[in-house]
């Protein structure tokens, strides 16, 4: 059986939180998408190229990783690429509540898609984008963080 699921998310930008539930998927999936939701109601630090360009230039070699765009809802995007998972990252219980109301509403929906949630690993459970953003707009080190490509392009786009 080809198991194919999709990673959904922002990656406004990529963590190294979104790359260990994106290693650990791959260890369950035959083939696993990483699609970056292109919402126009959301405002973004990074356009949908750069950050599709930071996930392409991280994961070079990885097998059985795509990577892709997609508008509108998960489970739609999930029919048209024949995932059957949604991957999900849970920090801590303050993710739970949305995410919990999210994974109801798209049972509903699409009642043959499954999402799994991965329990964020204790050394990145503090790690999100938005906090990333925030330390590195105040000038601090992110390099811990985030991949070496994503915290020299939040230094220069930070500091223009
Ligand atoms: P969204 O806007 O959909 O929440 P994000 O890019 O913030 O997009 O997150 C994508 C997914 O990765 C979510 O399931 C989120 O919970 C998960 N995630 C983000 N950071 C971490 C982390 N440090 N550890 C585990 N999962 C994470």
């Amino acid at each position: 059986m080809n198991r194919v699921a999709i990673y959904p998310g922002s990656f406004d930008p990529l963590t190294n939180g979104h790359l260990d539930i994106l290693h650990r998927s791959l260890a369950l999936f035959d083939k696993v998408i990483i699609a970056i939701a292109v919402n126009s109601n959301k405002t973004t630090l990074f356009s949908i190229e750069e950050r599709l360009g930071f996930i392409s230039e991280v994961t070079k070699g990885m097998k059985g990783l795509e990577i892709d765009t997609f508008q509108g809802l998960t489970v739609d995007y999930c029919a048209k690429v024949g995932a059957t998972s949604i991957i999900r990252g849970l920090r801590a219980v303050t993710d739970f509540d949305y995410e919990y109301a999210i994974s109801l509403m798209n049972k509903k929906l699409a009642p043959e898609v499954e999402t799994v949630f991965l329990m964020s690993s204790n050394e990145y459970s503090f790690i999100s984008s938005t906090i990333v953003k925030e330390v590195a707009r105040h000038g601090r080190d992110v390099s811990n963080q985030v991949p070496g490509i994503v915290s020299k392009a939040l230094l220069k786009k930070l500091s223009q």
